[in-house]
């Protein structure tokens, strides 16, 4: 049995990177808790005894960010400012022994799954009755649900499965309990997150489950928006589809990074589709779900993208009309299979091409946007900033999506809470308008 502390130690967990780290970061927090300590997330001045950084290793520009923050903090330790930094996450898995050589100032790093590890060297318990509660640092109204870790797919560029290892599915009823904890606090919005959604419940169920589970997830009183992140394109569950229709709280969104239109590039990228392939998939879920919001990414300078190959990914964007659109240049990574070929597209030609993307991209959605001018949208507000109430349209995510912006001047909203806005503006990437007033009858 663990004794209580006398002084609470106060730590501050830094979260770099994806949802996926956000929600491991919130899970720590809650472990911690449970363990008498005063945690602060992304703490600013205030002091702290404890850092913990939570890092990421995804590509070049993510691994530098991890790096100077961790070298920020050992700064800061060095100053006698903290007395211990710890560090874990993507990067840490991936390149502990360096970083250990690198950066002695930090006390231990720790891999993607080695929570009870840190957790022991903090000298807190792991607290199985906290499996699945975590606090949110998120608007209290949204939260990410991860419904699995890892992933089986061998994507040629990739360099997740190396640090988050194979896929494991959470059981459905362990989800289901997290939706409702979640939403009994007051969680309005859950956007589903994994590496890859689609192979969800092959491993634990041995059958693509998301379907069964998106129906479970519906039932859940207090949540009225479920969006999905993350859908690997090949061999696709349809069925998700049909529940988008007979699930109004199922958001009809779909994140599904595409990566490349080129049958050349995508080959060599081991996605395992073709452009034909990918187009009627496409095809088939605007027809089945009229007015299906379609955020995808792509990637570009793969080694080898010709010119006639970015060319060709340049005209399916204009062609595809895609609602939203994400735009990486290609990161050379190490132990990847794409590794062993040359990475012969010159940076400067990568961003190039990245902005060629976003270019076609941006008239698109300027396009889209302004054909909203004149109707009616349900919007969930997040915040308030300069002047105005700040929310979302069911087409747009947090963090990555569109934003309606209400005057604060004559209108009024929730924080939190659902209104209907007249949009009467828009520009490329967001919607003005005013809050209706509501008679009653
Ligand atoms: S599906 Fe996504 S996470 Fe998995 S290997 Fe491919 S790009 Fe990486």
């Amino acid at each position: 049995m663990k004794t209580k502390r006398f002084r609470p130690e106060r730590v501050n967990v830094v979260t770099l990177g994806c949802s996926k780290n956000l929600v491991d970061s919130e899970q720590l927090i809650t472990q911690l808790r449970g363990n008498d300590y005063d945690v602060v997330h992304e703490g600013g001045d205030e002091e702290s005894d404890i850092v913990i950084v939570n890092t990421c290793g995804f590509i070049d520009l993510a691994k530098e960010e991890s790096v100077n923050t961790i070298l920020k903090f050992a700064a800061i330790k060095q100053e006698g400012g903290i007395e211990k930094l710890y560090v874990t996450g993507c990067l840490s898995q991936r390149y502990k022994d360096d970083l250990e050589q690198e950066i002695p100032e930090v006390d231990a790093f720790f891999g993607t799954l080695e929570l009870p590890a840190l957790l022991a060297r903090l000298e807190a318990d792991y607290m199985h009755e906290l499996v699945g509660e975590r606090i949110i640092t998120t608007p209290p109204h949204y939260a990410y649900l991860k419904i699995s870790e890892g992933c089986n797919r061998t994507c040629s560029f990739c360099a997740i499965p190396l640090m988050r290892g194979k896929h494991i599915s959470q059981p459905i009823e362990a989800l289901v309990e997290q939706a409702k904890s979640l939403a009994a606090r007051g969680v309005k919005e859950l956007m589903l997150i994994a590496q890859e959604l689609t192979y969800y419940g092959l491993d634990l169920y041995k059958k693509r489950a998301l379907s069964e589970l998106l129906d479970a997830l519906c039932e859940v009183d207090g949540i009225e928006w479920i969006r999905l992140h993350y859908a690997y394109p090949s061999k696709f569950p349809l069925e998700v589809f049909d529940v988008m229709q007979r699930q109004p709280k199922l958001c009809n969104y779909l994140d599904i990074p595409l990566q490349h239109a080129s049958d050349t590039v995508l080959f060599r990228m081991r996605r395992q589709i073709t452009q034909a392939e990918t187009r009627e998939l496409i095809r088939y879920a605007r027809e089945k779900v009229p007015g299906i919001v379609i955020r995808t990414t792509f990637l570009v300078g793969f080694p080898g993208e010709t010119q006639t190959e970015f060319a060709e990914l340049g005209a399916f964007v204009q062609e595809m009309e895609f609602d939203r659109v994400g735009v990486f240049q290609y990161s050379h990574e190490e132990n990847t299979s794409a590794h062993d070929l040359v990475d012969d597209v010159d940076p400067e030609v990568k961003a190039e091409r990245a902005g060629t993307i976003m270019e076609i991209q941006q008239i698109i959605s300027e396009k889209k946007n302004q054909s909203l001018v004149g109707t009616r949208q349900r919007v969930l507000f997040d915040r308030i900033e300069g002047g105005y109430f700040v929310g979302r349209t069911i087409a747009d995510s947090p963090e990555v999506d569109n934003e309606v912006l209400v005057p604060t001047k004559g209108n009024f909203a929730r924080i939190g809470d659902f209104a209907d806005v007249l949009i009467t503006d828009a520009n490329e990437y967001d919607l003005f308008g005013s809050i209706e007033i509501q008679t009653l009858n």
